[in-house]
């Protein structure tokens, strides 16, 4: 196996200084995986690096497209970017892969994944819960009124939830509206897609698959004063120009009678929209200049918002899809979180550690545990990557109360924390029938399993994994 190293992480977090550290010393060439920093120009927009911040490193899929293109496919992206690695591997060098385009960094790593081809997701984004409350009132409105939308739109899923489970039903009506998609489809994919998974070599992947993934991530408040700084510099530095050559553009295809979809490629840039009241202000009151200065401060605090919003979307995208999907492959252990949030601690805190990792990969030796590199990698991944290490964990429980047995400790707490058996547990002690433990104990392992895991697991199987946001907690006063 030949070493590769990837680098998410959201906008404003340092990837691309990260990636040229580690290619300087580690004798490495950069693939891009921005699908913005893909396009042609434009160096303020998109971020790129200049040239000498690039300290001679070669860069690959960078400024490749022109400003007309649609953004590339994730399958486009993938063929390139493999065939990109195999040309630099083939050079003797380390490939690294970053970019805050995740849905194309998940096309690359993930062979069976079934990635959706929809307008969002080509630009990496998913809508916020806010967002898609203000594009769509019924969310925000009465079960009754969600419940019959999703029995118009996805009537396997209306079928699936009590009609006075909001949170489910708007879950499902949610992941329509954000991906256009049928959330009982999506997940009768994964299930597909997980059943391939396991019937591969599994957890032995984990062993033979030679790549290190970096994710940088900054604390969101410091992450947000980051972005709001950048905004200023960046139209100290000439943003509006910039913005006024994409506007200019757009407005003389559109003269052409030209169709241009604007949710897609640089049409869709941070920036253009926002300053869009005020490049056409220019045009027609040029000499309102009151106007002009208002306009102007609305466009940059507009900008400022969007950059925010869209560092939150990619963090989302990374904690929703991308960890769900390394813990599907059982590689969720070569995901390592670095904490920029301190810039002060950048030489310790991300240089050195991305760089003691990576060097520990080439030499094949054992990686640390990712939750033992910091304390914000611990708050961050510790509830996904116990759960990773609960599902490898073998158990023999069977619950006495609800007659089923689990064979994986992850199966058996989740069980514990099941609707189904927390009633069990309350109706026992509200008719007193018997003296029971929260946790049945240990004893009952002895017994002979009355389930298969098979079963056991189909029992469980109202619980997709993947999409959905987090797990129902156990709520104390919830009724019966
Ligand atoms: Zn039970």
């Amino acid at each position: 196996m030949e070493p590769l190293v990837v680098i998410y992480g959201s906008t404003g977090t340092g990837k691309s200084d990260l990636a040229v550290e580690l290619a300087t010393r580690f004798n490495g060439e950069i693939i891009n995986a921005d699908a913005m920093q893909m396009y042609e120009g434009l160096p303020i927009i998109t971020n790129k690096l200049t040239s000498s911040e690039k300290r001679g490193i070669p860069h690959h899929l960078l400024g490749n497209i022109p400003l007309e293109d649609e953004p590339w496919s994730v399958t486009h992206f993938k063929r390139e970017a493999n065939r990109i690695v195999a040309e630099i591997r083939d050079r003797g060098k380390l490939p690294i892969v970053v970019g805050g385009t995740s849905y194309y960094l998940d096309g690359l790593l993930f062979d069976e994944r079934l990635v959706e081809e929809h307008k969002d997701a080509a630009a990496g984004i998913l809508p916020t819960r806010d967002e898609l409350e203000a594009q769509y009132p019924i969310l925000s409105g009465p079960a009754e009124a969600m419940l019959a939308k999703l029995r118009e739109v996805d009537p396997a899923m209306a079928n699936r939830w009590h009609p006075n489970d909001i949170r489910k039903i708007r879950n499902s009506l949610e992941i329509y509206f954000s991906t256009g998609r049928r959330a009982s489809d999506i997940y009768a994919e994964q299930r597909v897609r997980k059943g391939a998974a396991q019937a591969r070599s599994g957890s032995k992947r984990s062993n033979s698959w030679k790549t290190l993934l970096i994710w940088l991530y900054a604390k969101p408040e410091v992450l947000n004063e980051r972005l709001e700084t950048r905004v200023d510099k960046m139209v100290d530095k000439g943003l509006l120009d910039e913005t006024a050559e994409v506007y200019t553009k757009l407005q003389s295809r559109l003269a052409a009678g030209e169709d241009v979809d604007r949710t897609k490629g640089i049409w869709q840039s941070i920036g253009l929209k926002q300053f869009e009241p005020y490049l056409r202000a220019l045009e027609e009151t040029p000499d309102d200049h009151s106007k002009l200065d208002a306009l102007k401060q609305a466009g940059i605090e507009d900008t400022k918002t969007a950059n925010r919003r869209y560092a939150k979307s990619q963090v989302r995208w990374i904690t929703m899809k991308t960890l769900t999907s390394l813990q599907e492959e059982k590689v969720l252990d070569r995901l390592f979180l670095l904490d920029s949030s301190n810039i002060q601690l950048w030489k310790e805190e991300v240089l050195e550690k991305g760089v003691e990792l990576t060097r520990q990969l080439l030499a094949d030796e054992q990686l640390p545990q990712a939750v033992d590199l910091s304390e914000t990698a611990r708050e961050v991944l510790s509830s996904k990557v116990e759960r990773s290490n609960r599902q490898e964990v073998a158990c023999n429980q069977t619950c006495d109360l609800c007659k089923k047995t689990f064979l994986t400790e992850d199966l058996w707490q989740t069980h514990l924390k099941s609707k189904k058996h927390r009633k069990a547990v309350e109706w026992v002690k509200r008719t007193s029938l018997m003296v029971i433990d929260q946790a049945p104990g240990k004893e009952a392992a002895q017994e002979e399993p009355r389930v298969s895991q098979g079963e056991a697991q189909a029992a469980q199987g109202e619980q997709p994994q993947g999409i959905q946001e987090a797990e129902s907690k156990p709520k104390p006063n919830e009724p019966l």
